[in-house]
């Protein structure tokens, strides 16, 4: 590699840097696409059953190296070891599922006059996966685990902050035996690797995970050349507690549903919504299981939550509390890293900032509704929609309300985690496509419709 110079990686645990990856430049991309479609000749031909079976050996040497893959997470992107287990046997997981599909990809016979008609689900080539910081595993592994099962190579990008798991799949793949260029990881900048993508013609499908502003400009570029697109980005999601649940079991897990991975999370339900005959009450029960939240050392098995990603973020998301009503904070822990403690603002209206914007930390703001038309008017008044929550002992509510949020990914009295057999994905500008469950393998093809004469 090189030419575009070495990316220092740096612990946020404890601000230490860990190693210098080498960044790569355009023309290691290009490299790279080329072996990556000359690769795709052979690997789109492997029979069914062997693609699957290497898929499952690469899961199997995620799985040999879990402890390996967490550790290094840990350290890496801050992340607590529970989550970083989580999310190597995620990696494992996804592979495992995928490594079903190659022979269950079929496609329609349907009835014409006059012959065959028959579909098939063609792979499209080399797709480019782009990966954020927040999730470097499970987020690499949803866009590669598929598209390799549908028969594509695979030319990913980690984020610069977090390359170090995505590197070490690699490696694991080739162990594995995938063939060479079926799955290769290009470490650098987005501006010059993840461009790229967007830009090289034989990148046939670009599989986005960031921000919004990032997502919504690689969706302009695909379309210059009709690139195939699929985009996870931001949220700012609800999470809706009515009078009527059960309010210590909402309290209890309203923290961890936004503070999980400190609130680096698309996911992440950072705005309450309290009825507001509840609210004060809801309040007083929130107030514990926050001061409760363990913020330590991410190593520690009793850790629930680590530093942010980056000094430069950490100031980002102190920006936000500046100046905002806050209720009250948790802790964390004093020296060196880049820690915030978890904090609850409240909100004066819909129209603060806080409330607004992905502040992606571990920052949470609250707001009292009135009635149920209320806080579906006000869970909707947003561009994003990902994900959210309601709380209710109401039946009839749930579903009522669950039909009305905008949101791709709803869960009613829990905070559903993503499932890797069930699709996940965006409404509005929180993105475009699904991803995961088992139609994922069709964002990863096309259909193509042949017609076979029989008449003599
Ligand atoms: P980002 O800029 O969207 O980065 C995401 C990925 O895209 C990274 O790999 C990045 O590379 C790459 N990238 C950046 N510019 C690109 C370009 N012009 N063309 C192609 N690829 C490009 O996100 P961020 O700057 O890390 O975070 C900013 C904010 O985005 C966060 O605070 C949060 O609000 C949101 N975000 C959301 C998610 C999510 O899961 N939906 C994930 C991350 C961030 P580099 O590594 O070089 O930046
Ligand atoms: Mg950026």
């Amino acid at each position: 590699m090189g030419g575009a110079g070495v990316t220092e990686v740096v612990s946020p645990v404890d601000g230490v840097g860990i190693g210098d990856v080498a960044a790569s430049s355009v023309a290691d991309v290009d490299a790279a696409v080329a072996r990556a479609a000359v690769a795709f000749g052979t690997w789109r031909h492997v029979a069914p059953g062997d693609r699957g079976r290497l898929l499952r050996r690469f899961a199997a040497q995620v799985d040999a190296h879990l402890e390996e893959l967490a550790l290094l997470e840990v350290r890496n992107a801050g992340h607590t070891i529970g989550n970083a287990r989580w999310e190597a046997g995620n990696v494992r997981d996804v592979l495992d599922y995928y490594a079903g599909a190659p022979e269950r990809l079929t496609g329609h016979q349907i009835p014409v006059p006059g012959g065959l008609d028959v579909t098939f689900h063609e792979p499209l080539g080399v797709v480019g996966v782009i990966v954020p910081w927040n999730f470097p595993m499970p987020i690499a592994g949803w866009g590669f685990a598929p598209a390799l099962a549908a028969g594509n190579t695979v030319v990913l990008k980690p984020a610069e902050l977090t390359p170090l798991t995505a590197l070490r799949l690699a490696e694991l793949a080739r162990d594995a035996g995938l063939p060479e260029g079926v799955f290769t990881v290009l470490p650098g900048q987005g501006s010059v690797v993840g461009e790229r993508f967007v830009t090289h013609p034989a990148v046939r499908k670009v599989c986005f995970t960031g921000s919004t502003e990032v997502g919504t400009r690689i969706m302009a570029g695909c379309a210059a050349q009709v690139k195939r697109v699929t985009l996870e980005l931001g949220g700012k999601s609800a999470n809706i507690v009515f009078a009527d649940a059960d309010l210590e079991k909402a309290a209890a897990t309203a923290p961890s549903a936004v503070f999980d991975n400190a609130g680096q999370d698309c996911c992440a339900r950072s705005r309450i919504l309290v009825q507001r005959r509840v609210y004060d009450r809801f309040l007083e029960l929130l107030e514990p299981a926050v001061r409760a939240f363990r913020v330590e050392d991410p190593a520690r098995e009793t850790a629930e939550m680590g530093p942010l990603i980056s000094a430069a973020h950490r100031d980002r998301v102190a920006g936000y509390v500046d100046g905002a009503d806050v209720a009250f904070t948790g802790s964390r822990p004093d020296g060196p890293g880049f820690w915030y403690a978890p904090t609850v603002l409240l909100a004066g209206s819909p129209t603060d900032r806080h409330w607004r914007d992905e502040i992606f930390g571990p920052v949470v703001s609250v707001l009292p509704f009135d009635d149920e038309a209320d806080a579906i008017r006000l869970a909707n008044d947003t561009e994003y929609g990902l994900s959210g929550s309601i709380w209710t002992r109401d039946v009839g509510r749930a579903v009522r309300v669950a039909r009305a949020v905008e949101s791709g990914n709803l869960s009613v009295n829990s905070h559903s985690s993503v499932r890797y057999w069930t699709p996940f994905g965006g409404m509005k500008r929180s993105g475009l496509g699904r991803e995961l469950g088992p139609d994922a393998l069709h964002a990863f093809t096309d259909v193509k419709n042949v017609f076979i004469g029989t008449e003599e």
